[in-house]
């Protein structure tokens, strides 16, 4: 199945492309993984089809900036105005939000005349957990199927992309922002320059932009290649991100490496001279560099790791099923999608997926069509292994599937490295 991928892929280091952080045509391939489906588009049983379409997935390093980033991409209007992904769905995720809002709400004297708008505000979880705090809130988002979910918490939303196009509408009508955060979308933002420029003009005098993203030294370390999706346009350092805000007239002012959600960094960052960067910004710009995150050469190396890992996982799963073990998957994630298309995996191999969120129950998965049921199948099933696609949120999955493991379940832990438990 995945031979004619194999032969088609290109040494690293072949092909450049064009920077969206710096403008230079100086990123390098280092990881190709194939032509994909869009990760987020999983489908009803009456919708597959053969010509599902495909795009291809490379991720490559920017020599200029050391920005990592996707190759090719995708138009944003082809993934988000229809948007399966619910953050509100985890526990874990919950958690981070209240205390994320409590952190801010304390640390920038946030009251009842401030207004916090929240970019891909999703179903507005984050904002929910502000709004305990008496703050004026917005959710600016362009999934229009969302906009339910903002409505049933009384939160204000504005149905479209932020950027420098948007960003004078939003101020006319719900005023300049104390505080706007963009937790996760970040890194989905191809026009980086229209949207810092939006930024800029949405906060007040004072006023902070706090960004959090899945960490790039995270990434290295866990070999995280499953979270390069199409969405995922940006792979974040601080080194290229204080670059960008350098030439668009705005500062790194702090910047904050947390454990949630498989590694995150926070930043925030604000107009030049309004804020004073403090000291963890020269400690996380030198830790990145002992970690040679600014070498290709680092990148390389990811790139061949990645390829012995899709070997390790491919081998472990196909000798359970000549054993005749019964294998399923946990968790529907975007990036669980991009696992098993790299691995060439379909219902022959993960009979289906368990996972809670009912917008993909009754669905399948994009370009491997495996069913996605709720968690009770497991119970009622009880496949032999459980191959755990959110694989970021093992604790969690784990204390709440005590009773198919007591049974004698096993999960099957894909990243770094292939652990049966
Ligand atoms: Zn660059």
């Amino acid at each position: 199945m995945l031979a004619d991928q194999e032969t088609t892929r290109r040494s690293p280091g072949d092909l450049t492309a064009h920077c969206i952080a710096c403008g230079h045509d100086a990123v390098e391939l280092f990881l190709d993984l194939g032509e994909t489906t869009l990760a987020n588009k999983f489908l009803l049983p009456e919708d597959i089809t053969d010509d599902e379409p495909s795009f291809p997935l490379r991720v490559g390093f920017c020599r200029a900036c050391t920005h990592v980033q996707l190759m090719e991409q995708v138009p944003p209007s082809a993934m988000f105005e229809d948007y399966l992904y619910v953050s509100g769905a985890s526990d874990t995720l919950r958690a981070h939000f209240d205390e994320l809002s409590a952190v801010l709400v304390e640390r920038h004297g946030l009251g009842p005349d401030d207004l916090v708008i929240d970019i891909g505000s999703n179903d507005a979880s984050l904002l929910a957990s502000f709004a305990r705090f008496g703050v004026r809130t917005l959710g600016v988002d362009p999934a229009q199927n969302l906009a339910g979910f903002a409505h049933e918490r009384g939160i204000d939303r504005y149905v479209g992309f932020f950027g420098r196009d948007t960003a004078p509408d939003i101020v006319e009508r719900w005023g300049y922002a104390s505080l706007v955060t963009a937790t996760n979308t970040f890194p989905h933002i191809p026009d980086l320059e229209g949207f810092l420029e939006g930024i800029a003009v949405a906060l007040r005098p004072g006023g902070a932009f706090v960004v959090e993203a899945h960490y790039l030294l995270d990434f290295l370390e866990q070999r995280a290649f499953d979270t390069v999706y199409h969405e995922h346009v940006s792979y974040w350092a601080l080194r290229p991100l204080v670059t960008l805000c350098d030439r668009l007239g705005l500062e790194v002012v702090r910047a904050e490496r947390l454990p949630i959600h498989h590694g995150q960094l926070r930043v925030t960052i604000m107009r030049a001279g309004e804020g004073v960067p403090d000291g963890t910004v020269a400690a996380t710009l030198a830790a990145e560099h002992a970690a040679a995150l600014d070498r290709f050469e680092t990148w390389q190396r990811f790139g061949v790791d990645v390829e012995r890992m899709r070997t390790d996982i491919r081998s472990t799963i196909r000798d359970l099923r000549a054993a005749g073990k019964r294998v399923a998957a946990y968790g529907a994630p975007a990036k669980g999608n991009t696992l098993l298309s790299y691995l060439g995996f379909g219902p022959d191999e993960i009979a289906y997926i368990a996972d809670r969120s009912p917008l993909k129950q009754g669905r399948c998965t994009p370009g491997t069509h495996i069913p996605v049921v709720a968690p009770e199948r497991l119970l009622e099933d009880r496949p032999d292994y459980v191959l755990l696609l959110a694989w970021n949120f093992a604790d969690e999955v784990l204390a709440q599937q005590a009773a198919y493991r007591e049974g004698g379940g096993k999960f099957i832990l894909p990243v770094p490295e292939v652990r049966i438990v």
